[in-house]
């Protein structure tokens, strides 16, 4: 390989060369949904882009320690200045439910999209509710270190202070001279010492539903605080890598940097990675603006702005031709123009299993690995790794049509390119008719199977395979070079 792997650094502002703490070990902390609503879009993006960098990173030998946590209280709906309702207890509120059976529903609906975009699940999925005492004892810390004051049962960040000390805003390049001079003070923020600080722990009104003990008053913990806490539990108070959404960068991240900072007397993150936002017909997504598509929408073709379903894979192939960095926009065109595009590189796989190997080859084909692996290591450039795999596209096709030839050796190499990247690192998988994705995986592994069977002439095998499949409904069409297969009922 001819380069390492260089990731943008949010912090530093410039590609660095990842080096983890104590390699071969990494670990990545990536900011959950908060689970009130359907999965959707905004959902998708940063789920595809750390699964990516996650199965990048396992395919270098890495053994990555990955989580990604659930925020199941906390998030109020005002997040700029923490003032609002919980979003789980409004929605528990409207719905008439209890907010666990709010957090139960959404997070059953956000894993089932995660699995149908074949995201490999995290290594581990703490949520917030579970890590209340931590949360607490991390309050009292910055308490004790003079970082946090308690006003009228609740206890906020001293951002004036840290300010004094480190430097609040160094995430996001702002700077807390300039931010109190570009605002006016917020009414109905009394308890707060200073316009910019934040709530580590809220006293609970009367009617709200999800309420701790503690020493300060029966409430709930601040949203930034939680990934503090989680991430240093199981990640410890430094660590590789921390994702999320650009959105995030302010206040969140930054919060979660001056809280463990605080607390720990050092920075917790090596590396933080952003993706860039997603946006419909080139405008913000929004239920306001009438152009909010949820994930099951997209699958389904249900929605008005769409001419048809799309497949989750296509989904997923659509935002791996953008680099993460960049807006992605999403538009029925840019859609049907990404499943032409999977089918088509798909169906070049399928070209590739049954060429028939020359002597000699009459392209190269050394460089297109090479090319793929470039492209990863620069920042994780999946639109240029996917460029290459077009370039061998135009290989297999010719070679097919007798214009162009490869050795068996060139086409062992294509298809180990094919395999790695195609699925094992971007996760696309091959959609068949109406079977999903793990069911068409199981189905081929058999069929290959009973193709060894055959060559082996194990004759009872073979034909078992095929007639028990035939039963579940599913047909299997032999052909000179291979198979084919269908879900018929
Ligand atoms: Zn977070």
């Amino acid at each position: 390989m001819k380069n390492p792997l260089v990731l943008y650094n949010t912090l530093t502002r410039k590609k660095e060369l990842f080096e983890p703490l104590s390699t071969p070990f990494v670990g990545m902390y990536v900011c959950g949904p908060t689970v009130y609503s359907e999965a959707h879009l905004g959902h998708a993006r940063p789920a595809v882009t750390f699964d990516v960098l996650y199965r990048y990173l396992l395919h270098l030998g890495y053994r990555v320690r990955y989580v990604r946590n659930i925020t199941d209280v906390g998030h109020l709906e005002n997040e700029a200045d923490d003032t609002g309702e919980d979003k789980i207890s409004r929605k528990a509120r409207q719905e008439n439910l209890e907010p666990m059976e709010v957090v139960q529903k959404y997070m059953n609906s956000f894993h089932r999209a995660m699995e149908q975009l074949n995201t490999l699940p995290p290594s581990i999925e703490p949520r917030a509710t579970g890590h209340i005492i931590e949360q607490q004892q991390l309050i009292e810390k910055l308490i004790e270190k003079g970082y946090a004051y308690e006003s009228n049962g609740s206890v906020y960040f001293d951002v004036e202070k840290y300010d004094s000390k480190h430097s609040y805003g160094i995430l996001s390049g702002r700077a807390l001279e300039d931010m109190k001079a570009n605002s006016r003070p917020l009414e109905g923020q009394d308890e707060k010492h200073g316009q910019f600080d934040f709530a580590l722990w809220k006293k609970a009104s009367p009617g709200h539903i999800m309420r701790w003990p503690s020493q300060w008053s029966e409430g709930f913990p601040g949203w930034h605080l939680e990934c503090s806490v989680m991430s240093t539990r199981y990640l410890g108070d430094v660590f590789d890598i921390h994702g999320g959404g650009m959105d995030l960068i302010f206040p969140h991240h930054e919060c979660e940097i001056a809280q463990s900072t605080a607390a720990h007397g050092h920075q917790p993150v090596r590396y933080w990675v952003h993706n860039n936002m997603v946006t419909i017909n080139g405008q913000k997504m929004a239920r306001s603006l009438g152009n909010f598509i949820t994930l099951d929408e997209l699958f389904s073709g249900n929605h008005k702005l769409l001419s048809q379903a799309f497949s989750p894979m296509t989904i997923r192939f659509f935002m791996l031709q953008a680099h993460y960095r960049s807006t992605l926009d999403f538009s029925n065109e840019a859609l049907l123009a990404a499943s032409l595009g999977l089918q088509k590189l798909m169906a070049a796989e399928k070209t590739l299993a049954g060429l028939k190997p020359s002597e000699t080859s009459s392209t190269d084909v050394k460089s297109m690995a090479e090319g793929c692996y470039e492209a990863m290591n620069d920042d994780l450039n999946t639109p240029v790794a996917i460029a290459r795999l077009f370039d061998a596209v135009r290989i297999i096709n010719p070679v097919n049509d007798g214009k162009e030839q490869l050795n068996e050796a060139d086409i062992k190499e294509l298809s180990a390119v094919f395999r790695t990247f195609v699925h094992d690192i971007f996760g696309l998988m091959a959609e068949q008719g109406n079977g999903n994705g793990k069911l068409a995986g199981v189905i081929t592994l058999l069929l290959d199977m009973r193709q060894e069977a055959k060559a082996r002439k194990e004759w009872s095998v073979s034909d078992r395979i095929r007639d028990r499949l035939n039963e579940l409904g599913i047909t299997v069409k032999d052909r000179k070079d291979g198979y084919d297969w269908e879900i018929t009922s």
